[in-house]
This record gives structure tokens, sequence and C-alpha cells, in this order.
């Protein structure tokens, strides 16, 4: 029986620690009470679980399942479920902070949650995926309910990996629950418009920030790094608003185009090519990926993992604006350096916000047994992003603080809030 050692924390900044350093500030200035940081700080429930699962040769590997349930003072909580080698249990606790703060500036009832399954999903066969997923999904069978916890899709997991959740979870139960997951394929109770949801999420809080900052999208030029759901979609959506899209990545390594990539044509490559950008001919392929954040130009969209903006590179980037598609791309050291050289933030907490939006939607859907059409949901999630973007500005402004703080002083103080309502024991 094999058993992967417990993943290190890498060479990196710790994302809890970025996300509590900016929790930290934003609780200063909005003079929160002691009790209520307390109460903030600390995550309300974190599980973790031992998965055996029978690999296609036949022996039993053990995987490390973890479900960090930040908070549910506003609801259920809500967050995705992370497949990756290195995911821990830090990272999970900063990711479901995140999705509190994340649904608290969209103003959506929920609270926020995260999971994660260490495995490398590239490198597994679609039954070991599958039997994975169920295993994760009946060890959480109680942390899991559609007024309790409600999962969706993160890096390594999608629409097929949601299903086979929904079945585990309904068989459970013995009756159909679609409102206990989002991100579902469309046939079995899904959104249309959720796949897209988190890059129009993007897009929207990009042209809102460009237009703030004087930026024309028809001149702009814009890198994107990360080409999964996330990062294909904004760019898709930032090419047709206008803008060039002059350099992509994605694991494989990055590519620059000075006239502009064909984002249509990018996707199709991928998806042709095992979901990958490797050989891609549209244009010259960077000596060094991470170059492709300290290119000169307008936008610059992470929108793959955490931590690519650190001291390492802030003082050289060039972008005018910075929209974050990834949770965490930003380390909070770096916030200072990118202030310093007066360089906008969208935060994640708000740029990437769509996602979950639409994942809301799909449960009211569900839980009305109706379906609305792309229209609908497009419309009401333009809106929702763009009054969350005219809220943190505001905040900004009235607390003269940069974006990313005022986008957490408006997520605490509405948790806060709340909190003081529902009151403790
Ligand atoms: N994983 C996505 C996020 O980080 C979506 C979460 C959801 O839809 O619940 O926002």
């Amino acid at each position: 029986m094999a058993y992967i050692e417990p993943a290190p924390i890498k060479d990196r900044e710790n994302p809890l620690e970025s996300m509590m350093e900016r929790f930290n500030i934003a609780a200063e200035k909005l003079g929160l009470s002691d009790e209520v940081y307390n109460v903030l700080k600390n995550p309300a429930k974190q599980v973790i679980v031992s998965l055996p699962i029978t690999m296609d040769n036949g022996k039993i590997q053990v995987f490390e399942g973890i479900r960090v349930i930040h908070s549910n003072i506003l609801g259920p909580a809500k967050g995705g479920i992370r497949f990756a080698p290195d995911v821990h249990l830090d990272e999970v606790r900063a990711l479901a902070a995140w999705m509190t703060w994340k649904c608290a500036v969209v103003d959506i009832p929920y609270g926020g949650a995260k999971g994660g399954v260490r495995c490398n999903p590239r490198e597994m066969s679609k039954g070991e995926i599958e039997r994975l997923v169920r295993a994760y999904t009946m060890a959480m069978i109680d942390v899991f309910g559609p007024d309790k916890d409600i999962p969706a899709p993160d890096m390594g997991t999608g629409p097929r990996e949601m299903a086979w959740l929904m079945d585990e979870f309904s068989k459970a139960h013995g009756m159909t629950i679609p409102a206990v997951v989002t991100g579902k394929p469309l046939v079995l109770g899904g959104s249309l418009g959720r796949t897209e949801a988190t890059g129009r999420g993007v897009m929207v809080s990009a042209l809102a920030a460009m237009q703030k900052l004087k930026i024309n999208p028809f001149t702009a030029t814009c890198a994107v790094q990360g080409f999964g759901n996330v990062g294909s979609w904004a760019a898709r959506l930032l090419e047709e608003r206008g803008l060039k899209i002059v350099a992509i990545s994605d694991h494989t390594g990055a590519f620059y185009n000075e006239k502009g990539i064909n984002i249509v044509e990018a996707i199709a490559y991928r998806d042709s090519n095992n979901g990958t950008l490797e050989g891609f001919a549209g244009g010259e392929r960077l000596e060094n990926a991470a170059d492709l954040l300290t290119l000169k130009v307008d936008v610059l969209v992470p929108a793959a993992v955490e931590d690519v903006i650190t001291t390492a590179n802030a003082d050289q980037i060039k972008a005018k604006l910075i929209v974050e598609g990834a949770n965490g791309p930003t380390s909070a050291k770096a916030d200072a350096i990118l202030n310093e050289k007066g360089i906008m933030a969208v935060p994640d907490i708000l740029a990437n916000a769509g996602g979950v939006t639409v994942s809301y939607f799909e449960w009211v859907q569900n839980r009305l047994g109706y379906k609305w059409t792309a229209d609908r949901v497009n419309r009401r999630s333009d809106r929702i992003m763009k009054d969350a973007f005219d809220n943190v500005y505001q905040a900004s402004i009235k607390y003269d603080v940069p974006m990313r703080i005022a986008a957490y002083i408006v997520a605490i103080d509405k948790v806060a809030q709340t909190y003081t309502y529902r009151g403790g024991y």
C-alpha cells in the first residue's frame, strides 16, 4: 500500500499568511472588535480524511482529502474542490477564507469553504478519478448538503467530477439532489453561462477598471497567464471587447505575438492537443514562461495559480492594471511594491467572483426546478459584478486604500455585521 507523504509548503509565500496580512489591515481600518476578529480569523470546521483507492494496477493508494469551512455566517458554505499534487491544509484554509470574502463582496448569501485532494489528475485514469471523487463525497457525506456546504469545481476538477459527486450524494440519500453541488453539466441541472462565468466576470471588472484608468480597450494590450477555464474565457471575452491579447501561457509554456494572438484559434488548438498549448504556433515561445508577467502591456490577467507576483518580480511589472483571475496570485508582500508603482490590482475576491455568482444562480435554479436563459444569467451576473466593482471602488476612496484592502473592508464589514445580529453562544 503506497502512502503519499504530506506535501511540503513550497518555497513561496504562504497563502494563508498572505490572506491574513490583508485581513489584518482591513480589520484595523474598519475598527473591528477583537471578539469578531477572532471569530472571523479561525475556520469554522476543518475535515481531513484518508481515501484508499484501488488504482488500475490493482494496488491501493491512499489519498488525503481536505474540506475547510471557513464561515457559514452569511449562509451555507460555498467553494470549489481542488485536485492538485501539492495542495496543503494552509492553502485550503486561505482559499476557504477567500471564498467567504468573495461571496460577501458580491453580496450572495453564502459562507466560504474549499476542498482539496492531493493527487495528480493528469496522471490518473478516468476510472481512478471517478473512484476518488466518489470516495471523497462519501467521506464528506455529513459535511456537504444544499443548505450546509455546496462544492463546485476548482483547479483540476470540472463538470464531470461534479456529476459524479452529485450522483454519489444523491444515491446515499435515495433521491436526486442537484443543489448539493454547482458547476454540473447542463443536462444534470448545470446553469447556462456557468462555464464562462469566471472569465466573464474578469472581463467585466477589467473593463470597469479600464474606464476608471482611462485605458481605451480598442488600443489596449493584454497578457493572460493560465489557459484553463478562467484564463481562456477571460482572454476570449477581452479580445471580443477590443483588447489585443499579446501573450498567453499554460503549464507547458508562454507564447508572445506582438500583433495579437487569435484566441479562438488558440482555444481550438488546446482542445485538439490534449488540453495544452504545447507546440502552439500562433506566437513565439518565450524562453522563460514567467517573463509573461513582466511584459510591457496595459492589462495583466494572472489566471493560473497562487503567488506568481511576489517580491521577486513585482518591481518589474509594467502593466497599468492587474485583474486577478486566479485566487491569490499576488503575495501580500508584493502589494506594497505594486501600490508604490501606482499599479491598480482588481483583487481576486472581486475579479474572479463571477464564477461563484453563477454557481449561486445554478443553485437557485435547482431549487426552483426551473431553467434560466443564458441571456438572463449573463445580464444578472454582469450587473452583480459591476455593482460590486463600484461598491469596492467607492470604499477605496472612502477609506483611502487600494482596491484590494477596500474589497476586504466591504466583505469583512458585511460578515461582521451579520455575525453581530446572529450572535454567538
Ligand atoms: N472555485 C471557484 C472559485 O474559487 C468557484 C467556486 C464556486 O462556484 O463555488 O471561486
